[in-house]
């Protein structure tokens, strides 16, 4: 590939001091090479960017692949039949991997040059990433679950998560998926905002603190990290106190949990992104959309407490559920600076080079410098100003590689989105 040279860039290097600086990156094949004042020389290839601004390639840390975020979460019988069948299949694999492959691809050419997936159909988004890796198919780097573990009925049973009616067979899934490829492990420790039965209970506990346990363990022992959905506080308690490495969503947090979730390392994965769409959508019923703002107001509340306690977030979008599109990551970093309060350079951070240092992979992703992979986002504006000028990138680099082709949007998820930009949402919730 060679020497690409970028001129004329304002860089946002992803760290948490970061601040515009006019430079220059010189890119060797796909590592980048030296970042300052570069002479031009023969063999370079030069861009000028012309004032433009470059930022670390995202790092979407909450992502189900197969969803498109244009409908209701999949949780029909006759979807879990059709699943079933082609995880039976090996002659259907194709289409299985195929049902993750356009989302992959809208995730980078919308400037996620690495996603965790959390949950998807069998095992085809770790398939789905090796053929990404093997040049067969564009999509961001891919760090994989595949299928979730759940207990019987657990949220998403049956489509992104298979049930374990035991500990031994909850062992022998982290085991299974040890064996296949995947590079994280999730679990679903409580219930959710769509499968709740009761008004004011969406995170029910729905996996046992021994079950937790028994996944933690055996999964760190194979070397994995264990991230877990819950939207409760009893669900976040048995997570901190057995072991899960990220809790996925977050709940209202009190100092005995956070001083935990300190000394065991342990992080909460932020998404705003879900929950509000539904808290005002008024095609839901009433029930549902109480949930939600429930679920909305812990995430929240809760990541302003961490923050407040001197930690910092990760960041995903649960893309898959309603109203969350796979084109759509810029979002999560307006709601989290909007709702959560923070800086837009604080919120950038969370989105790149603390997302990578959850993944572990922070030497190599996650901030512009010298020796990391070439992995960033061109945009013409300066996003800490407004992320919408990641909405529409000018280039997307991943791996040294260039990308700019456009993604088709689904206008009617949009014109929602920003419909609800101005809703008074505490009002809202008080009608309920
Ligand atoms: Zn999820």
């Amino acid at each position: 590939m060679g020497y690409t040279l970028l001129k004329n860039v304002n860089l946002l290097n992803g760290k948490k001091d970061m601040k515009v600086r006019k430079t220059s990156i010189l890119i060797k094949d796909n590592i980048i090479d030296k970042i300052g004042d570069i002479e031009e020389a023969k063999d370079y290839k030069v861009v000028d960017l012309d004032g433009k601004y470059v930022i670390p390639g995202l790092i979407n840390l909450h992502v189900h692949l197969p969803g498109s975020g244009k409908s209701a979460a999949p949780t029909s019988e006759g979807l879990k039949k059709l699943v079933n069948f082609i995880a039976k299949h090996k002659c259907l694999y194709p289409i299985g991997i195929a049902l993750g492959a356009t989302g992959a691809k809208q995730e980078l050419l919308s400037g996620v040059t690495t996603l965790r997936s959390v949950g998807g159909v069998f095992k085809f988004d770790s398939m789905l990433r090796d053929q990404i890796n093997s040049g067969k198919k564009i999509g961001p780097r891919i760090y994989s679950s595949d299928y979730a573990i759940a207990t019987k009925d657990g949220h998403m049973a049956g489509t992104v998560s298979h049930e374990a009616n035991n500990n031994e067979e909850a062992i022998a899934m982290v085991e299974d998926l040890a064996k296949s490829g995947a590079d994280w492990i999730k679990i679903m420790i409580t219930g959710g905002v769509l499968d709740a039965k009761v008004k004011g209970e969406p995170g029910i506990l729905k996996m046992q603190p021994d079950m937790v346990k028994a996944v933690c363990d055996k999964a760190h022992e194979l070397g994995f990290k264990v991230a877990a959905h819950v939207e409760s506080y009893e669900g976040a308690k048995v997570a901190v106190e057995n072991g899960v490495d990220t809790i996925e969503h977050g709940v209202k947090y009190d100092e005995a949990l956070i001083k935990l979730m300190k000394e065991h390392n342990q992080n909460t994965v932020t998404t705003v992104s879900p929950a509000l769409p539904i808290c005002v959508d008024k095609s839901f019923d009433d029930f549902a959309r109480y949930n939600s703002f429930v679920v909305f107001y812990n995430i929240v509340d809760g990541a302003k407490e961490l923050i407040k306690n001197g930690m910092d977030i990760g960041l995903g979008n649960d893309t898959g559920c309603p109203y969350t599109t796979h084109y759509n990551f810029w979002r999560e970093l307006e709601y989290v600076t909007k709702y959560v309060g923070v800086k837009p350079e604080q919120a950038l951070y969370f989105a790149t080079a603390y997302n990578a240092k959850i993944l572990g992979t922070d030497d190599k992703i996650g901030t512009i410098e010298e020796g990391k992979f070439a992995d960033m986002v061109v945009v013409d504006g300066n996003p800490l100003e407004s992320f919408r000028t990641i909405q529409n990138p000018y280039v997307v680099i991943k791996d040294g590689v260039f990308y700019n082709q456009k993604i088709k949007k689904y206008k009617g998820v949009d014109e929602f989105l920003e419909s609800i930009n101005d809703i008074d949402l505490e009002a809202e919730f008080k009608k309920l």
